[in-house]
């Protein structure tokens, strides 16, 4: 994880005022703000037109299943690939294993993977705080501010033109990884396999063109466009609203966030990871369900993976100075620093 160096601003951080902005802000290119707004929106379009076609004649079960699957494998692809096992090292996973699950996570539409990774450790670099590329805090802790920054932490920051230098946050992908470097290369065609899989698997189980259509929208693109939005939600709700039991790094806010859990495969314990970026579980308690460790857990046993973190080397289990419930309105509170 690469060490965050702290700007004068950074440091004088009171965790309440909006983060200093630029005197002259970068533009986005219209290229990049165009491709960006398609990966967005289409997906998110295509569940009107599903609702639409599903109008009178419901969705078929073939369609359910599809979509079901497709979202469980790119889903725990970006879980337990692109998060778990490149960006925090949770474990040590077989060469082929590590090329499957990081094929899996570039099908879920969330950019490349090597970027995906330096803007999440640079987000643990600088957690709700001045560099953070994605916090809620962004414009303040006024209620005004936050339903601003909640925007922002969901889907703005997509958009904005704060690149995250690769080169600084993922050199071990960049530099030493050539297979991880040819997987993140090729983003865009993940993306057109990630659609024409489904298309392909409801033409062959229907026998029809309207079969292949409807799986396409449903396990392709409604199926992507949950995905990014759950995942988008450990950025923005997993920030803001939750508990709070573990000690964590000075003005990160993180929370656990148990509606989540299931959708997000453990990811929305949110709170109990950024206490231990780490550890192979994110799910502290014996309640707090968390898939994606589930499957390392089976991993393991089939040898595939080792080294797994299970232990967090220390600090779980110390409950926050002020821990509980964390609301738009409690937030306005003055943060209680952690240990770390
Ligand atoms: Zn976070
Ligand atoms: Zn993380």
């Amino acid at each position: 994880m690469p060490t965050a160096t702290r700007t004068a601003a950074e440091a004088g951080y009171d965790g309440h005022a909006p983060f200093p902005r630029p005197a002259a802000p970068a533009r986005a290119g219209i290229v990049a703000v165009t491709l960006t707004a398609a990966i967005v929106i289409a997906p998110f379009l295509a569940l009107g037109a599903g609702i639409w076609l599903a109008w009178g004649n419901g969705i078929t079960l073939t369609d359910l299943l599809l979509a079901a699957v497709f979202y469980m494998v790119t889903g725990l692809g970006v879980t337990v690939g692109f998060h778990r096992l490149l960006t925090h090292r949770s474990f040590t996973a077989r060469p082929w294993l590590r090329v499957i699950l990081a094929v899996a996570g570039s099908m879920s539409f969330q950019g490349n993977l090597i970027d995906w990774v330096a803007v999440h450790r640079r987000h643990h670099a600088f957690t709700d705080q001045p560099g953070d590329p994605h916090s809620p805090y962004r414009y303040g802790t006024g209620l005004g501010g936050q339903l601003r920054g909640l925007a922002h932490a969901h889907l703005g920051w997509l958009f904005s033109a704060e690149p995250t230098s690769a080169t600084r946050y993922a050199p071990d992908l960049l530099r030493n990884d050539p297979a991880m470097l040819r997987i993140s290369r090729a983003f865009p065609a993940w993306c057109a396999i990630s659609l024409l899989l489904p298309f392909a698997a409801g033409w062959a189980i229907s026998g029809s063109l309207y079969g292949a259509l409807t799986a396409f929208i449903w396990a392709g693109l409604v199926r992507i466009a949950l995905l990014q939005h759950v995942t988008w939600s450990v950025n923005s709700l997993c920030h803001m609203i939750g508990q709070r039991p573990h000690t964590t790094r000075r003005h990160d806010r993180s929370t656990d966030l148990w509606p989540l859990a299931l959708l997000s495969f453990g990811e929305s314990w949110h709170n109990g990871h950024h206490s231990q970026p780490g550890c192979a579980r994110h799910g502290r308690g014996p309640r707090q369900i968390d898939p994606s460790a589930a499957l390392i857990r089976l991993f393991e046993r089939l040898g595939w993976a080792t080294h797994v973190h299970w232990q967090p080397a220390d600090g779980l289990g110390h409950p926050r100075m002020v821990a509980g419930k964390h609301t738009l309105r409690t937030s306005t509170r003055p943060s209680t620093p952690g240990r770390r």
